[in-house]
């Protein structure tokens, strides 16, 4: 008997909770954990949508392993026994783009930006996936890497039920391959990394750019968006477009300024972690100093323009 209350309580230890929301009609949402990923979480820390149709679901990620979203794809059959017709991929980072290989074999067609197949088509892709199963503790070892049907390289509408989905490439900003949905007609925006409240945005993968990312974003403002979903937050709104505004802003031009001063990187990333009136905001401590790394070399490449 109490062994079985030990298995018990191992298993709850372990298991990570999906709950399923409906935010909206017909929307429905997971909301991963702020963290890192680990075997605690079994990389559930993000969120991902799904839009019910009377075609099927439309989805946008894919969370980070197979055993997640098959878990997400089981929730949602809960509410209605229908196909998922379609699933967009808003860039390749794991927590996006590691759970596809379900939705593949489930008969979706995938849709996510042309330069996240380029990327499928390196060994760096087969690499990174080896390399971060073997940070985080084994939790990726089911992840079949897995193309998408649809490439993206410019705007695309796609219709499903009663609805219309614009994808859009937004890209580079915190990639080389984001992409966004905005249901038409709804006003609904999936901006994927794009934007943040109160959390500091990752700005230091190879292929970022934040002075495209910062004109993105001014972009997304004009488009005048009613609900915003990002991946790391609840709920949205245009406070959170300031708010990351605000600080991709202060950032690039805090570094340009030292910069243009004759200050060293380590100098640069001493003075703003003393000064910046964002060192309390969740993962300041992880992402600041790779998207001051970031901003710096490519201010060097600014130069040739
Ligand atoms: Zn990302």
């Amino acid at each position: 008997m109490v062994r079985i209350i030990l298995g018990f309580l191992f298993l709850f230890s372990t298991a990570f909770s999906m709950e399923l929301k409906q935010f909206y009609k017909n929307m429905y949402m997971v909301r991963g954990v702020d963290a890192m990923p680990s075997p605690e979480n079994m990389g559930f820390m993000s969120n991902a949508y799904a839009i019910l149709t009377e075609e099927g679901w439309a989805m946008i990620d894919s969370l980070s392993t197979p055993e997640m979203s098959k878990e997400f794809y089981t929730e949602l059959q809960k509410v209605k026994k229908v196909p998922v017709k379609y699933l967009i991929i808003t860039h390749y980072h794991p927590d996006h783009w590691y759970g596809v290989s379900t939705f593949k074999e489930l008969g979706a067609t995938v849709i996510a930006h042309k330069n996240l197949n380029e990327f499928f088509k390196t060994p760096e892709s087969k690499l990174t996936l080896e390399l971060s199963n073997q940070r985080f503790g084994g939790i990726y070892k089911n992840v079949k890497l897995t193309q998408a049907d649809v490439e993206i390289t410019s705007p695309k509408d796609i219709s499903i039920g009663k609805y219309s989905l614009s994808i859009i490439p937004m890209n580079p900003a915190h990639t080389n391959n984001d992409i966004v949905v905005l249901v038409k007609g709804e006003n609904v925006f999936f901006v994927g990394n794009l934007v943040y409240l109160s959390r500091i945005p990752f700005a230091g993968d190879k292929g970022s750019s934040v002075k495209n990312w910062i004109k993105v974003l001014k972009d997304i403002q004009r488009m005048n968006p009613k609900v915003i979903l990002g991946s790391h937050n609840e709920l949205l709104d245009k406070k959170a477009l300031e708010f990351t505004l605000g600080y991709l802003n202060y950032l690039r031009d805090a570094v340009k300024k030292l910069k243009e001063e004759g200050k060293s990187l380590d100098q640069i990333k001493e003075f703003i972690n003393q000064s910046s009136p964002y060192k309390n905001f969740v993962t300041y401590q992880v992402f600041n100093d790779p998207n001051i790394y970031k901003i710096y070399n490519d201010l060097d490449l600014e130069d040739f323009e």
